[in-house]
C-alpha cells in the first residue's frame, strides 16, 4: 500500500460508470447508502481492495474506513481468506447438498459463541427474518418488539422505525419515523417500537404487552443510527425480557466477532436466547447465520415446524471464507485489544482536530466501531442522533474524500477499523480530518 494515498484527481471513470449504472439499476447502486445521496457528489466505483486501501476505477487510492460495512476485519484481500476461497473453488462452487465446510464452520461458531446449534443463511436480513419466525413458532405469539433506529435488514416486519439507510433517507425527507413504501400497515402493526436505552419504557411495555410478545430484537451496540452504546440499566432491562417468556434476540450482524470473539453480548455480559450474525462470519462472501439453544433451534425445519431454506445456504466458497476468517481471528487473540487501542487513538485525535478549529462534535466509539456526530451530544438514542448537523457532516465527508480518506457516506453509520490499519493510516487520516474540519467552519 502507498505510504501516503495520493489526493484523488480524476473521477471521470466513476462518473461514466455512475451514468451507465443509473440507466439500468435504481439510483445506480445495489444498496442505497452507496449512492452518496446524503453527502452529494459522485459515488466512487471501486476496482480493487488491499489491506486498508480501496482503489477506484480512476486509480485513486483511499484509506478505507468502511471495510465493506463490517466484514473485512482482517483487511481487504487477506491472503489466508483468498487462498481458502480459491482452494474451495477448485472443488466446485455449489453442491445443493451438505458438505464438510458447513459442519466445520458450525462447530467453530458454536465453540466461539456458546450457542448449541446454528443455521447458515445468505445475509444478515435472512438471519433476523428467520430468527423472528422461529421465535414466533417457538412461543406461539404474534408480536415482536424492536428499538427506534435499530436496523435489522430489509424484511417487511423489521422496516419499522429502522436505522441505517432508512435514517439517512428520513433525514433527507424531514420525516420523523422512517419506514418503507410497500410494507403493509398490517405487518408493521405486529412490530412494537420502543426507544433504545430507555429501560423504564421497555419494562413498562413488557409489563403491559409482554404476554403477547414473541421476541425482543435489538442491536447490543447500535451501528445503524451511528454508534450508540447501551447503558447498564438498559442491558439489565433487556435481560429481564427473558423472564416474560419472550425470546431475546441479539442482532450481532455488525458486532459479532467484531467487538470480541463472542460479540457485543459477550463483551457486555448479556446472554440472549437467539443470536444473528452476518458480515464477518462470511469473511466478505454472502453469509448470515442464526443460532441459540438446541431446544429452540430444533423448531427449525426439517427437525421442527418452522420452515426456512436456501438454495445457496452453506455454500462451500462462502463457508471457506468464513472459516478462514474465524480461524485467523482465533489465532490472534491480541487483535481485539489492538483494534480498541487504534480506534481510541483515532477518536482522541478526531476530537482534538475538531476542537482545534472550533467544530463541535460528539464521538461515540467502542472496539473498532466509531461515529463522529456533528453536534454537542450526548448521543444515546435515535432521537438524539437525529439532531446532528448532516450538512456539516457532508462537508467534512467531502473534505476527507478528496484527501484520499474514505469514510461512511452518512452521518448515521459506524466506521469499521481493521487489522490492516496502522500508524501511517492513523496519521494520514487525522491530517485529512483536521483539514476537512477547517472546511466545515468556512
Ligand atoms: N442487522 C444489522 C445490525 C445490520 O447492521 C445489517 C446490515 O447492515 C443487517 C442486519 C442486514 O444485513 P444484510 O445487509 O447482510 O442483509
Amino acid at each position: 500500500p502507498p505510504v501516503q494515498p495520493p489526493a484523488p484527481s480524476s473521477t471521470a471513470q466513476s462518473e461514466a460508470l455512475f451514468e451507465r449504472a443509473k440507466r439500468v439499476t435504481p439510483g445506480g447502486v445495489n444498496s442505497p447508502v452507496r449512492a452518496f445521496r446524503s453527502v452529494g457528489g459522485v459515488p466512487r466505483f471501486m476496482a480493487s481492495a488491499e489491506g486498508a486501501y480501496l482503489t477506484d476505477a480512476d486509480g485513486n487510492a483511499y484509506i478505507d474506513h468502511i471495510g465493506s460495512w463490517g466484514p473485512m476485519i482482517l483487511g481487504h484481500n487477506h491472503p489466508a481468506i483468498r487462498d481458502a476461497i480459491v482452494a474451495a473453488a477448485a472443488h466446485g462452487t455449489s453442491f445443493g447438498a451438505p458438505g464438510w465446510r458447513e459442519v466445520d464452520l458450525a462447530e467453530l461458531v458454536c465453540q466461539i459463541t456458546g450457542v448449541q446449534k446454528v443455521r447458515f443463511v445468505n445475509s444478515g436480513t435472512e438471519a433476523t427474518m428467520s430468527a423472528l419466525r422461529l421465535a414466533r413458532g417457538f412461543t406461539g405469539r404474534k408480536y415482536t418488539l424492536k428499538f427506534r433506529g435499530n436496523y435489522h435488514g430489509h424484511a417487511d416486519a423489521l422496516l419499522v422505525e429502522a436505522g441505517s439507510g432508512l435514517m439517512t433517507n428520513a433525514a433527507e425527507l424531514g420525516a420523523a419515523a422512517p419506514s418503507s413504501a410497500g410494507v403493509p400497515d398490517e405487518y408493521a402493526r405486529l412490530t412494537l417500537v420502543a426507544e433504545y436505552n430507555d429501560a423504564s419504557a421497555l419494562d413498562a411495555l413488557m409489563a403491559e404487552r409482554g404476554h403477547e410478545i414473541a421476541a425482543v430484537i435489538f442491536e447490543p451496540v447500535v451501528g445503524n443510527a451511528g454508534v450508540l452504546l447501551p447503558s447498564a440499566e438498559f442491558l439489565a432491562a433487556l435481560d429481564r425480557v427473558k423472564g416474560n417468556g419472550a425470546l431475546l434476540i441479539a442482532d450481532e450482524v455488525m458486532t459479532g466477532f467484531r467487538l470480541s470473539a463472542s460479540g457485543a453480548t459477550g463483551r457486555l455480559g448479556l446472554t440472549p436466547d437467539l443470536s444473528c450474525w452476518g458480515k464477518i462470519i462470511g469473511g466478505g462472501l454472502p453469509v448470515g447465520a442464526y443460532g441459540g439453544r438446541a431446544e429452540i433451534m430444533d423448531y427449525v425445519s426439517p427437525e421442527g415446524p418452522v420452515y426456512q431454506a436456501g438454495t445457496l445456504s452453506g455454500n462451500p466458497l462462502a463457508m471457506s471464507a468464513g472459516l478462514a476468517t474465524l480461524q485467523a481471528l482465533q489465532a490472534d487473540p491480541g487483535l481485539y485489544d489492538r483494534l480498541d487501542t487504534y480506534t481510541a487513538r483515532l477518536a482522541e485525535g478526531l476530537q482534538q482536530a475538531a476542537d482545534s478549529v472550533g467544530v463541535t462534535v460528539w464521538i461515540n466509539h467502542i472496539g473498532s466501531m466509531l461515529t463522529v456526530f456533528f453536534q454537542a451530544g450526548p448521543v444515546s438514542n435515535y432521537t438524539e442522533a437525529a439532531r446532528s448537523d448532516t450538512a456539516a457532516f457532508a462537508v467534512w465527508f467531502q473534505g476527507l474524500l478528496k484527501r484520499g480518506v474514505y469514510w461512511a457516506p452518512s452521518q448515521y453509520e459506524s466506521i469499521f477499523i481493521s487489522a490492516a490499519h496502522g500508524e501511517t493510516e492513523l496519521k494520514v487520516t487525522l491530517q485529512a480530518a483536521r483539514a476537512a474540519f477547517a472546511e466545515v467552519v468556512q
